[in-house]
């Protein structure tokens, strides 16, 4: 039987990240997946690669180029007509760029010496794994590891009113692929994906309804932020309605959607549904509960904050575990885990994880919202700077959104920052590294900002704790 120091179950980012870490630090590893994809082809990468962060943000891109092209380009000065899309193009060039990133995880196995064990892996006693090849003439083989690293993943959440058939009714990776944008879309849950979704279908012509069970709009985001972007998103044509439940669906040529809400039962039709609801772990096939592996009641595997689950040498990382569904959170317990079975203090910082939502403009944020603040009781101050105000965001023709900065009213130290604007996704960085730095909002403040960029709305909205902006 092949022994190895660690076997890591799932090669999304949380698990070919702890791979190639593990490689590194010298220890002979082995990466078991078993995705096959639209080419019917094994490959690596996981949700993130495959059908999530890259393919949807290259749909993002595309869509915003469209819009941008159509709608803003002339105020630059340039003239286009005729402008039309080619969403099966778009969508060819999607799966180009996931086919290169896919095929550079393989690389980076070869290059790092990490054994790709293709097929299906099934926790045994004794840290051995079961593995079964996709195909069907493929033999099972069992390995053993010293230590195994569990990641893999999750799969979308499914609600009994809306069953998916990945045609009329889909889920995050059938919008991915749709052939045409439909001309009526309806979407249920308006989470991170679902607006996600919804944004690139909208700018490519559907009429997208988006019905979201809870009466608030975005509730983990700052409310100010998410107020700005509630009002942004359906300036832009998004129809979200919210407190609305959907309760049943219906399928001729068109999907009919029942929904109740607080004036009573409702029913719309549209050309086709996406199921956004949120995702769910996925330890399907895993054997977790006949090593005895403890799970919580929600089916996350339960780990302690270095990753450990209730067995020895056995971890679990990413979205199969408590903590933000994030690829980069994934990655980083992945490394963490990695140099913590090396001897190494690998560790997390859980208060320091960024979020990204991809519409436009972008909204993104790190640490406490201001409800989340008064809730506990911490008194705190805060700066807010909007990018109508930046001379870069002028220069660009985007000036929608603002940079919100809070800061311990008695210490000064960032609490929170909180980005809706162009390219917050970028901007986020600078906060999220202030805050591993433990800064206080007076050395964003006082530190040398570039002139023009978009950076300098955090450095005035930094000011602006202190009552100091320059440029409002
Ligand atoms: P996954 O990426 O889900 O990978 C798990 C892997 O394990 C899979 O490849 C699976 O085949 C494999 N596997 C599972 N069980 C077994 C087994 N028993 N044997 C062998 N292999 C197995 N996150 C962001 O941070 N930014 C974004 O912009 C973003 N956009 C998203 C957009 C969409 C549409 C979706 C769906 C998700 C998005 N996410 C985003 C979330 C992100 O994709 C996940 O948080 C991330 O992929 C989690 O990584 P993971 O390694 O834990 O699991
Ligand atoms: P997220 O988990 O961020 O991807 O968001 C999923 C969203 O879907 C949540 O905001 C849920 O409230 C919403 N949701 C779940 N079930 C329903 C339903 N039956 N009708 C409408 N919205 C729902």
């Amino acid at each position: 039987m092949q022994e190895y120091d660690v076997v890591v179950i799932g090669a999304g980012p949380g698990g070919y990240v702890a791979a190639i870490r593990c490689a590194q630090l010298g220890l002979k590893t082995a990466c078991i997946e078993s995705w096959i994809n639209e080419q019917g082809k094994p490959a690596l990468g996981g949700t993130c690669l495959n059908v999530g962060c890259i393919p949807s943000k290259a749909l993002l891109d595309s869509s915003h180029h469209y819009v941008h092209i159509k709608h803003a380009a002339s105020e630059h000065g340039i003239n286009v007509s005729g402008v039309t899309m080619d969403v099966n193009r778009m969508i060819a060039r999607k799966q180009k760029i996931v086919s290169m990133l896919t095929l550079g995880i393989a690389g980076l196995f070869r290059k790092n010496k990490i054994e790709w064990l293709k097929g299906h892996g099934r926790l045994l006693a004794d840290r051995q794994i079961e593995i079964t090849p996709n195909d069907e003439e493929g033999e099972t083989s069992t390995v053993s590891a010293r230590h195994i690293i569990i990641a893999t993943g999750s799969v979308p959440a499914t609600i009994p009113p809306a069953q998916v058939d990945q045609d009329k009714i889909v889920d995050s990776t059938g919008a991915l692929a749709f052939n045409q944008a439909p001309r009526t879309l309806g979407i249920i849950g308006a989470g991170v994906i679902g607006l996600e979704l919804g944004s690139v279908w909208n700018r490519l012509g559907s009429e997208v309804v988006i019905l979201e069970a809870l009466d608030d709009f975005l509730p983990a985001v700052d409310r100010q932020i998410a107020d700005d972007a509630w009002k942004t998103l359906q300036k832009q044509g998004l129809d979200i309605r919210l407190g609305a439940r959907v309760t049943g669906t219906g399928t001729n040529q068109q999907v009919i959607i029942k929904y109740a809400d607080k004036d009573g039962s409702h029913q719309i039709t549209v050309d086709k549904l996406i199921v956004a609801v949120g995702r769910k772990p996925n330890t399907s096939g895993l054997g977790a509960d006949t090593i005895g592996l403890e799970m919580d009641e929600r089916g996350f595997i339960v780990v302690d904050d270095h990753c450990q689950t209730s067995l020895e040498d056995v971890y679990a990382v990413g979205d199969v575990v408590r903590g933000p569904m994030l690829a980069h959170k994934a990655s980083e317990e992945g490394v963490a885990v990695a140099e913590r079975i090396a001897g190494l203090p690998g560790h997390m910082n859980y208060a320091a994880i960024p979020w990204v939502v991809y519409t436009w403009p972008e909204i993104a944020w790190v640490g406490k919202t201001e409800q989340q603040l008064k809730q506990e009781g911490i008194e705190f101050r805060t700066g807010v700077f909007p990018f109508a105000a930046s001379g870069r965001a002028r220069a660009m023709g985007d000036t929608g959104g603002m940079v919100k900065i809070i800061g311990d009213a008695e210490t000064d130290k960032i609490l929170g920052v909180h980005i809706i604007g162009p390219n917050a996704s970028e901007l986020i960085s600078e906060a999220v590294i202030a805050m591993e730095f433990d800064s206080s909002t007076e050395d964003m403040a006082r530190t040398i900002h570039a002139h023009p960029t978009l950076a300098e709305a955090l450095h005035e909205a930094a000011l602006a704790v202190d009552k100091r902006p320059i440029h409002i």
